[in-house]
């Protein structure tokens, strides 16, 4: 059984534990170097980009994270999860750091502000069927470089990526019943084991 991370320095960490759990992985919180080094994969939660990015420095955790991910460690990220994948954000605030691993461009709160969060059926490749993507202040994906592959997109945007081990969703899939996505990124994560 894999064991997989959800990074826990802020964010919506305990939904993810439980999605992780019911897809068959065993879940733990990862907010130490030594609880990195332990687990198969990571999951990146929702939350804000720009304080996640102030607590992995604070933590000692930029490089331990940068390092793994560009190792190959199997990582997910959902919505603030996404942009701290992104080799570039267009709009970031100063100092905002992201981890990288994903070749996109990716711009912060695209589909608007809190008040206009949403939730929408969205088709994700290799998944049968639309799942429920819940949308707060979202992020898009303005571009993808070659090496990355779009696996979702929303009324004309991307909303959902992958590059080889490395995937990212502008929506939160742990905040329905639906565990689909996050059985999809077990399987990722099985099959680097
Ligand atoms: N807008 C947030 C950010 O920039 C992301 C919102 C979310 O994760 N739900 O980090």
């Amino acid at each position: 059984t894999p064991v997989i991370g959800v990074l826990a320095l802020q964010g919506d960490v305990r939904e993810h534990l439980i999605a992780l759990a019911a897809a068959d992985a065993v879940a733990r919180p990862v907010r130490r170097p030594e609880e990195l080094a332990e687990v198969d994969g990571l999951v990146i939660p929702g939350g804000e980009s720009t304080t996640m990015s102030k607590l992995a420095t604070v933590f000692g955790m930029l490089e331990p994270l940068r390092e793994r991910i560009a190792a190959g460690m199997p990582v997910y990220g959902t919505c603030a999860g996404l942009i701290m994948l992104a080799d570039k954000i267009l709009d970031p605030r100063s100092g905002q750091e992201t981890l990288g691993g994903i070749d996109m461009i990716v711009r912060r709160n695209a589909f608007g502000r809190q008040n206009e969060s949403f939730e929408a059926s969205v088709e994700v490749a290799g998944i049968d069927g639309p799942v429920e993507g819940v949308f707060i202040r979202a992020p898009w994906v303005e571009s993808v470089g070659a090496t990355a592959e779009v696996v979702a997109e929303y009324d004309g945007h991307i909303v959902a990526v992958r590059q080889g081990n490395a995937l990212a969703t502008s929506f939160h899939p742990e905040l329905t019943g639906d565990h689909r996505v996050h059985a999809l990124f077990v399987d990722m994560v099985r099959a680097a084991l």
